[in-house]
């Protein structure tokens, strides 16, 4: 067994995730299992209590990225949404704003949801790791880890139907994987909780700053936010 291999098994028994995504999609939209979403105000209030009760448990968790950084960053956006963005962790502009995708990579975002005929408001927008790493280092296993149970359980209590993972770090959180974005994206993959009884339809692609240094990837990301907008209409 190769050292980075066993690197790999070590953290999915860490993660704590005891599944393995499927080869295949199954269709999780056939009316038997079709979940319907509840809107309403009570719905919403709740939402936000819960939420706000998990951004207090992380203002309380320790973390050794809390002492480097400003300001916490949770989410942006809608919490009733369908479609759920993960990207890595703050850079310096969200760090001093407090919300996430706020800089350059935060404008393609938008630009890339505008695509498929999305806002921000549209969507709920969240970063694996909540507080800015010094010098926008890539957040280590061990901060990984340590900030699964939060992001596990905003995904709880916003319920979306769909997750678009914003790059490797989103990737290896969410599916238990080092494999590379050119290997998982392009595919559906069912994201399971204990606590939702369903399965959420989630997709890995480039993240936008890498979008920015590497154009030539933007191709392959909008064939990916392309499969997102087909399942999005197909709902319709
Ligand atoms: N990159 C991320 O992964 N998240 C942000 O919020 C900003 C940049």
């Amino acid at each position: 067994m190769n050292q980075s291999y066993k690197k790999n098994i070590e953290f999915i028994k860490n993660s704590g995730i005891n599944y393995f995504f499927a080869d295949s999609p199954k269709n999780w939209f056939d009316n038997s299992i079709k979940n319907s979403l509840q809107k309403n105000e009570d719905v919403n209030v709740d939402k936000a209590k819960k939420i706000n009760k998990i951004i207090e448990s992380i203002k309380l968790h320790k973390s050794i990225l809390k002492k480097s950084a400003k300001n916490l960053v949770v989410y942006d956006g809608n919490l009733n949404a369908e479609v759920m963005f993960i990207g890595e962790a703050p850079g310096k502009d969200e760090d001093e704003k407090g919300i996430p995708f706020v800089g350059k990579a935060g404008q393609l975002l938008n630009k890339m949801l505008a695509a498929i005929d999305l806002k921000r408001d549209d969507v709920y927008i969240t970063n694996v790791v909540n507080w800015r790493p010094p010098d926008n280092r890539t957040p280590t296993d061990e901060e990984i880890l340590e900030f699964l149970p939060f992001l596990q359980k905003q995904i709880d209590v916003v319920n979306p139907d769909f997750i678009f993972l914003l790059g490797s770090v989103a990737a290896k959180a969410i599916l238990s994987t080092s494999l590379t974005i050119g290997k998982l994206r392009n595919k559906w993959y069912q994201y399971e909780s204990l606590k939702l009884n369903k399965k959420i339809h989630t997709i890995a692609s480039y993240h936008p700053a890498f979008l920015l240094r590497s154009a030539q990837y933007k191709k392959a990301s909008w064939q990916d936010l392309q499969m997102l907008q087909k399942k999005l209409n197909d709902k319709k």
